[in-house]
């Protein structure tokens, strides 16, 4: 019954004509939209509110019901005024290749479940270490974001420095094993924190280190290193945008044999760009590298990359076997990820990489940089404290005291004219701003900054006709 009703679907394509209908629809308001649902469009959700359903619903009702109440409650994120996080947008590339790709439906875990993901994989790998200017013996493993490859990188660090203390931890595992040591930043991701719980050492044991006005580690307060030692350094802080000096760090570190891992999500890129690239001088002495395709490249989601230079040290701390394993002749991807089966992400990051070319990620980074710079300049003008120093992508601002800087938010996101959020600096209210998207022009940056000007206005006069 089921498989009869299914394959009548297959045969009638017009399912599938109708999804890249909505897709095409989509993309034509995302551009003019309000960047983020009203209350009323949310609110609608609760039509998705329903018990399991006992039977059949046609491919057709349900693409119709995601068209209806799924696109209209969606964030523009694909669009030019979308600010939050450091979320970006995709090119047409990434996302054109990931709908072919999806119709392959492959499994990217070896060779043979599927070549053409495995040769994609390697041609990457090498595409991405020679960007990034990394030790020809750096590998990659494709994993689901940074907060995966963080962990991925950190599991490896952590096999290594207890394999050299003859410690093999995925058999004896942490009970009773050496102590490792971990040290980073105080303006560490939270993401790794998580990954250090998930690994099981949990952050009491963390060695902080005080950081500086931008959020960059103070080298001449890192404690003495050894070779129990991790050391997690950052490309690209969250809320300014700064990025460790990794050269005078590791060279300080070059002799000590400790672990250095650079969380490098959105920042990595800057290495990317010729006029950037100086923020990242020295990361090629670090040992694994966690980055993001999905922030400041703009492939569609769910796409991160570990990168490390001891391959060994990555396979045997991910790796499984079992009877029915088959080693391709090629690459096998899943040996240099936690997951066995994954979908092929590497299609649209090959697509993006390509379809931009080394001068087009270049310009791209380089223009997310410069847009960030025309908004903080404006904003300045404008009367706004800018937190930060403009050095990549981040603008973190404040409007006179932390009160003050929520009223303005929430008159800047119900305005609706961009979408961006709240963070903290230095125990007070920020708001953080983020160039991401390959999209956004000089005109969105007008047009936001018009926005923000109106939001002052409108916080700046009911402070001086206390309602009531
Ligand atoms: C976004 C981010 C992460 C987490 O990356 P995901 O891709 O969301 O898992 C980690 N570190 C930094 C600095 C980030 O900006």
């Amino acid at each position: 019954m089921i498989q009869k009703k299914l394959f009548k679907e297959l045969e009638n394509k017009n399912i599938f004509d109708n999804a890249n209908e909505y897709g095409k629809q989509y993309l034509k308001n995302v551009f003019s939209r309000k960047v983020f649902p009203d209350e009323k469009t949310i609110e609608k959700l609760t039509v998705f509110d329903e018990i399991f359903p006992e039977g059949f619903t046609s491919s057709k009702e349900i693409l119709d019901l995601l068209n209806c109440y799924g696109s209209p409650a969606t964030v523009a994120q694909f669009g030019s005024r979308y600010f939050g996080f450091v979320n970006g947008s995709m090119i047409p590339a990434g996302l054109a290749s990931r709908l072919l790709a999806d119709f392959w439906d492959q499994n990217a875990a070896m060779q043979i479940t599927s070549p053409i993901i495995s040769k994609l994989e390697e041609v990457v790998q090498s595409w991405l270490v020679h960007l990034f200017n990394l030790p020809e013996n750096a590998v990659a493993g494709f994993v689901s974001g940074t907060s995966m490859a963080t962990f991925s990188g950190l599991a490896a660090a952590r096999f290594r420095i207890l394999e050299r203390k003859g410690w093999n931890v995925n058999k004896k595992g942490l009970f009773r094993a050496p102590q490792v040591r971990l040290v980073l930043g105080k303006q560490a991701h939270s993401t790794v924190l998580k990954a250090i719980s998930l690994l099981g050492f949990g952050t009491d044991c963390i060695e902080w280190v005080n950081t500086d006005t931008q959020g960059r580690i103070i080298p001449e307060e890192l404690p003495e290193l050894d070779e129990n030692t991790i050391l997690i350094l950052q490309a690209g802080n969250v809320n300014t945008g700064s990025f460790d000096n990794f050269e005078y760090i590791c060279q300080k570190a070059e002799n000590s044999n400790a672990w250095i891992h650079i969380d490098g999500a959105f920042g990595l890129w800057a290495a990317a760009s010729e006029k950037l690239s100086y923020l990242v001088k020295g990361m090629e002495l670090a040992d694994s590298w966690s980055v993001d395709g999905h922030k400041t490249l703009n492939t569609p989601y769910d796409n991160g990359i570990i990168l490390c230079r001891d391959e060994e040290a990555l396979i045997s701390a991910l790796h499984m076997s079992g009877s029915y394993i088959i080693s391709g002749k090629k690459r096998d991807g899943m040996k240099y990820t936690p997951e066995m089966s994954r979908r092929s992400r590497v299609v649209e990051l090959w697509a993006t990489l390509k379809s931009l070319g080394r001068t087009g990620v270049d310009e791209m980074v380089f223009t997310m940089h410069m847009l960030a710079k025309q908004f903080a300049e404006g904003l300045q003008k404008e009367g706004f404290t800018i937190l930060n120093e403009i050095c990549f992508n981040q603008v973190l601002i404040r409007y006179k005291d932390s009160k003050q800087t929520e009223k303005l938010l929430k008159k800047v996101q119900e305005l609706n004219v961009l979408w961006c959020g709240s963070s903290e600096w230095e125990g007070e209210k920020a708001i953080r701003i983020s160039i991401c998207s390959w999209t956004t022009t000089p005109d969105d940056i007008k047009m936001s900054l018009e926005s923000f000007v109106k939001a002052k206005r409108l916080v700046d006069i009911e402070l001086q006709i206390p309602p009531g």
